[in-house]
């Protein structure tokens, strides 16, 4: 099945006696027991597992074309639940341009149990030359957040591979619809299901996608019902509804960012434009062979520093001045202010969140506020 189907179908098990073509919201935290003291209808105790989540970790799943899927209450405690799996003092190598949560995750929980450097991951010679005999994990964002850099997906796994290293990959900011890093050879997914999925800005989520039933994603798996981060029935029911058209809200986004990206790099107000759909992006050519579309987000660059970035912000009427990601409605933000003290992120950096709004509103709300500068 083709990815739109998958969408609508893998996510709704109704197979309800009344014939209702929509899965109900089960609420219940606890299943009656058989007889024999058995579990006749599969289900124990809601922390690990419940109809809707089951429904949603099959959508989530075959979506990425991974065997199994978890659901975790964040995208972050998706990802602390991968670092959990690591045993003290083993090695992890993090990409420098990393989501700032995650980064600061390790950083400040993790600093006294495990090891990690962040650089660049896709410069072969340099990843070559940080990996250790304890390195366990090869952590990739691509496109990363917030500065579009685009990571060569099969050239790190070729890089883990010789090495016994697993590779993640946070795919919160392509989505399945564009871009499968599962196909491509990684051994794990991980996304904020808050973005894209939810697409919304109205409920947050997390989700890992792993290729095989392993030995490792035992271990997520007891993390996951050990560590009880797990999103409600009513959650999960919400995100399988949103699912439902996210290939269709995606190929909005893509269409709409390729426009704006182009209008953008036009104009003499702006500095540069990150987006891996540009020609002009420094790794067009592997985004072109790894992604099937080239994502809702990009960033720019405003002349005129924070200053110039600020006026631009504060003078559009359809973006809406706020951080995250993903949602039908176009956001826009000043990342490096909100990535705190240790951000190497340009002062002049607008991230954009492209809407599903038309095209021709966006970039006349841009024209008026570039016009103020
Ligand atoms: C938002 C985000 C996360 C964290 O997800 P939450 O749902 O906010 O916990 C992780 N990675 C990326 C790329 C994100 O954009």
């Amino acid at each position: 099945m083709k990815i739109e189907t998958i969408a609508i179908h893998a996510g709704n098990q109704a197979n309800d006696s009344s014939g209702a073509v929509i899965q109900p919201i089960t609420m219940a935290t606890t299943f009656k027991r058989g007889e024999d003291g058995g579990y006749p209808g599969g289900y124990i105790y809601s922390r690990s597992s419940n109809p809707n989540r089951t429904a949603l970790e099959n959508v989530l799943a075959k979506l990425e074309g991974g065997s199994v899927a978890a659901a975790f209450s964040s995208g972050n405690a998706a990802g602390m639940s991968v670092f959990q799996t690591l045993k003290p003092g083993n090695h992890i190598i993090a990409p420098d341009d990393m989501y700032h949560g995650l980064r600061n995750q390790l950083k400040n929980l993790f600093a006294d149990t495990l090891e990690f450097d962040f650089i660049d991951v896709n410069d072969q010679a340099v990843l070559e030359s940080h990996i250790k005999p304890n390195t366990k994990l090869i952590w990739l964002e691509t496109p990363s957040n917030p500065l579009l850099k685009v990571t060569d997906i099969k050239m790190v796994i070729g890089v883990a591979r010789q090495h016994h290293i697993k590779v993640v990959c946070d795919n919160t900011f392509a989505t399945p619809v564009c871009q499968q890093p599962l196909a491509l050879g990684a051994d794990l997914v991980m996304h904020s299901t808050t973005k894209y999925f939810g697409g919304h800005s109205d409920l947050m989520g997390g989700a890992l996608i792993a290729a095989h039933d392993d030995e490792w994603w035992q271990k997520i798996k007891q993390v996951h019902e050990y560590g009880g981060a797990i999103p409600s029935p009513h959650d999960c029911y919400m995100l399988v509804r949103s699912i439902k058209t996210l290939p269709y809200r995606m190929k909005g986004h893509v269409d709409n960012a390729m426009k704006l990206a182009d209008f953008l790099e036009k104009q003499p107000q702006v500095e540069a434009v990150m987006y891996p759909g540009l020609a002009s992006h420094p790794q067009h050519q592997i985004a072109k062979e790894q992604m099937l579309s080239f994502g809702g987000m990009l960033s720019f660059a405003v002349k005129g520093g924070e200053d110039a970035a600020r006026k631009v912000i504060n003078s559009l009427k359809i973006f809406t001045q706020a951080t995250s990601l993903g949602g039908v409605e176009s956001l826009i933000e000043h990342r490096a202010s909100v990535e705190g003290p240790d951000t190497k992120t340009p002062k002049n950096l607008l991230r954009v969140s492209v809407g599903l709004e038309n095209i021709d509103d966006l970039i006349e709300d841009i024209t008026l506020s570039f016009s103020h500068l």
